[in-house]
């Protein structure tokens, strides 16, 4: 793929996210998205300190071996496994090879060479004894006494061994992890491929929203979702403009949304996904590509919509904090995966035992808040955020992760075992407190 090259247009089919279901599951929903929504494929090349968090455009082949040479895993005494048996473990030590500083010449046969951690193996030797193990009887030159039962390659580190060279070391779609960018560096490679970095329009609806540092009448509330949905939308590594409150006038919101749209990947609101009149955000999306309402069978925050204006997705979030936060980790991080070039990436679920006990109603997914906790012999179990309301960002801060009840679960008896994703999967960091 050439780099730094924009694909001309259309990415999204016509009204790809069109359904004629009126209600759909988790699972059809989530089968809906992934058939649907197509990478985003610009790349850019960046300097490997600041590839981390970011998805890999290129396969990367290792250029050379890692390590490049045979070399001493522990401080000790090399010499060839065959001069040791013969010498029954009594071997003149004639030479001194420190890590960075390769001997100029093999070693002579009979001989063993004092060596130090990384250094590498000179000629000749095969087998490394730790310095520990050995006895050193003075003299000119000093004689190394090297217990019996070491096997040959003992404490050596082969060339190649942890990378061959030409072999493939990474593949596209990897989202970079500290480790991996060690990878890479241990290479010798300086810059990577990777995708460009989503852009997302983030805009909070509602004449009742203000931001914070403004002050607040009766029947006000401060946009939390704004502040809540840059921070995952930071966690997943996309780049976020902030729209504002777009309130009541539908000429300037039409203006504004298709100003954003020409310029990012994806459109994030929240507040005001329902049929209600006062809805001119969700009209403004109509009117400049398609919109559709979900409806899905799961609570918290049923419904949700999809829509598109030329390539950029539109997500339209419940306005209720909790719902639009885990319609966010269902829904929206799966999709900006896919975009961003990592693939429609859900996480594998846990299996916990339950340390509450529940009755639901069947034919709905879903999603409470889990609080892991140690039973009496240490193991994890996850308890369930004592109150129900879904508008308390209170039951968030205090979990650790959702606990998912499937559609036809009706009840929960501690002590089963539920499914349970940590906030983590997600990029979140971990709770301290
Ligand atoms: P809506 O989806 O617009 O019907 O809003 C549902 C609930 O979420 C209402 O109580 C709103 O006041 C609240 N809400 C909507 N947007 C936000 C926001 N940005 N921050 C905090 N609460 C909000
Ligand atoms: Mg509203």
């Amino acid at each position: 793929m050439p780099p730094n090259n924009r694909l001309p247009d259309s990415r999204l089919k016509d009204d790809c996210f069109a359904t004629d279901r009126e209600c759909l599951t988790h699972a059809e929903a989530l089968a809906l998205l992934k058939a649907q929504v197509a990478p985003v494929v610009d790349s850019e090349t960046v300097p490997l300190i600041a590839a981390g968090g970011r998805v890999l455009a290129e396969e990367i082949v290792a250029p050379r071996d890692v390590p490049l040479a045979d070399n001493t895993a522990v401080d000790g005494y090399a010499f060839s496994h065959a001069d040791y048996i013969a010498s029954e473990g009594r071997l003149p030590v004639a030479m001194r090879i420190a890590a960075g500083h390769p001997a100029g010449t093999a070693l002579a046969q009979g001989t063993a060479a004092q060596i130090f951690t990384g250094a590498v193996m000179p000629p000749g030797a095969d087998t490394v004894a730790m310095q520990e193990d050995c006895r050193i009887d003075d003299g000119e030159p000093p004689i190394v006494n090297v217990p019996p039962g070491l096997k040959q390659g003992a404490n050596r580190r082969r060339a190649g061994e942890d990378v061959a060279a030409g072999s493939a070391l990474l593949v596209p779609g990897l989202r970079l992890r500290p480790q991996d960018v060690g990878a890479i560096a241990s290479t010798g490679k300086a810059e990577v491929t990777v995708y460009r970095r989503l852009r997302a329009a983030l805009v909070s609806t509602g004449d009742e929203i203000v931001r914070p540092g403004n002050p607040i009448a009766p029947g006000q509330v401060f946009d939390a979702n704004h502040y809540l949905l840059s921070e995952l939308l930071a966690a997943a590594n996309v780049a976020v403009s902030d729209l504002g409150v777009l309130a009541d006038d539908p000429i300037l919101i039409r203006e504004r949304l298709a100003e954003a749209a020409a310029s990012h990947d994806i459109l994030i609101t929240s507040g005001g996904v329902s049929h209600g009149g006062e809805d001119h955000l969700a009209d403004a999306v109509a009117a400049l590509g398609s919109r559709h309402l979900w409806q899905l069978a799961i609570k918290p925050g049923r419904p949700v919509s999809f829509g598109q204006i030329g390539d950029c997705v539109a997500v339209g979030l419940p306005g209720n904090p909790v719902a639009a936060f885990v319609c966010f980790l269902n829904y929206a991080m799966p999709v900006l995966s896919a975009m961003g070039g990592a693939g429609f990436q859900t996480p594998i679920p846990y299996r916990i035992p339950a340390a509450f006990d529940f009755a639901k109603k069947p034919g709905r997914r879903e999603f409470l808040r889990g609080i892991l906790e140690r039973d009496a012999d240490g193991h994890m179990v996850v308890k369930k955020f004592a109150r129900d309301g879904s508008a308390l960002i209170s039951s968030l801060r205090e979990a650790d992760g959702l606990i998912l009840l499937a559609e036809e679960t009706t009840s929960v008896a501690a002590g089963e075992t539920v499914e349970f994703i940590p906030f983590s999967a997600y990029g979140i960091a971990e709770r301290t407190l």
